[in-house]
């Protein structure tokens, strides 16, 4: 009816159908305000219900304790990885894992502020397994411990929470928030950009648990950057992105409708299971993660040919299965099957795998 293709892009990524055909139907006149949500004032009667349904919704989605601020960020990820030891960093001393790409971003941002130390690494294995709890050197005096829970370009994923034995455990989930269950109260503070998971572009969600707020910043803190001030705020100090935060409410509806977390993640997981099924019985493509460590959300796959990667790429986009292409440093292909990918989108796809494969060998 659309025309609309299967879009595999790591971000931004799909939204759900339903969630744009309800907003397109608002879009001129939201709630009988005879204006777009775009167009009014983040003061208003007609947003104040909107973010405070927004925040409602994930706190109910992904049972955030009461004891945690949920917070309507702009900057992208990027700018939580300066937030963090901005705000965080008491002592100066944080700790960080480094599984790809985002996380060594982090690191390199958080020595910036202070002694970041680097606690662990799969580098050496060009981060194809995330590292266990054994490998991992948290020191005990840490301000943090920093994790980026699904490695988006290497396709991997925590598959534990990792024990920091009392050192606040932080975690960039951008591409994974919201994609199943977590539990919350583990964590002193997650983070997301919105552009995977969640919304379009321009929203970033943290939650934070409020013994982490601090009054006490450097003078050099911006005020946009300090958790507590925002916190404190509403998520309104500023102007704050009001149509992605309208975008993100009617996703959570979504979810909330679908039967919340437990049941994306059985979907998420029946999508990524026959996907890396299809992959593992082909003799021509190659998934490289170990598989305790396989991401739901991002599935690398490659052949040994950089010819037929390619070949892959374009026939694949001519067949209306977009943005396959893999990281750059990575190669190959990449699928991001996240929340709003349909599980017919992942068939088609397993279809063409298996099609592309018996037509080149
Ligand atoms: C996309 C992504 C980022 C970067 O997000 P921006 O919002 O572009 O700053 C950081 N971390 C992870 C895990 C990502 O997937």
């Amino acid at each position: 009816m659309y025309d609309r293709i299967y879009n595999f892009s790591a971000g931004p990524s799909m939204l759900p159908l339903p969630v744009l055909e309800r907003a397109r139907d608002e879009l001129l006149n939201y709630g009988g305000s005879g204006m777009s949500v775009m167009e009014m004032s983040h003061r208003s009667k007609f947003f104040d219900d909107i973010i405070v349904d927004a925040e409602k919704l994930m706190r109910e989605v992904m049972g955030i304790p009461d004891n945690y601020k949920v917070l309507f960020l702009q900057g992208g990820a990027s700018l939580q990885f300066a937030s963090v030891p901005m705000n965080l960093m008491k002592t100066g001393r944080a700790d960080y894992a480094v599984t790809g790409q985002f996380s060594g971003k982090a690191y390199k941002e958080g020595q910036k502020y202070g002694d970041a130390h680097l606690a662990a690494t799969t580098k050496d294995i060009n981060f194809t397994r995330i590292p266990r709890q054994s490998e991992l050197d948290i020191r005990p005096d840490a301000d943090y411990f920093h994790i980026c829970f699904n490695n988006t370009i290497f396709g991997t994923k925590w598959d534990y929470i990792p024990d920091t034995k009392g050192v606040p455990l932080v975690a960039d989930m951008s591409s994974c928030i919201l994609s199943e269950p977590v539990d919350v109260s583990k964590f002193a503070l997650i983070y997301a950009g919105a552009q995977k998971n969640v919304a379009p572009a321009g929203l970033t969600i943290v939650i934070v648990r409020e013994d982490m707020l601090r009054d006490e910043l450097p003078a050099t803190v911006p005020t946009v950057c300090s958790y507590k001030t925002m916190a404190e705020a509403g998520s309104m100090y500023n102007t704050p992105p009001c149509y992605p935060i309208y975008i993100c409410k009617l996703v959570l509806e979504w979810i909330k409708d679908l039967g919340g977390l437990e049941e994306m993640k059985k979907i998420n997981e029946r999508k990524a299971a026959k996907l890396y099924a299809c992959l593992d019985s082909s003799r021509m493509f190659n998934n490289p993660v170990s598989p305790e460590s396989r991401s739901i959300m991002n599935v690398t796959f490659r052949a040994e040919s950089d010819e037929i990667n390619a070949k892959f790429v374009k026939e694949s986009a001519a067949a209306g299965l977009q943005n396959l292409k893999g990281h750059r440093s990575v190669g190959g292909m990449r699928a991001s099957i996240y929340n709003a990918m349909p599980e017919a989108g992942v068939d088609k796809l397993i279809k063409f795998i298996e099609d592309f494969e018996k037509a080149n060998s």
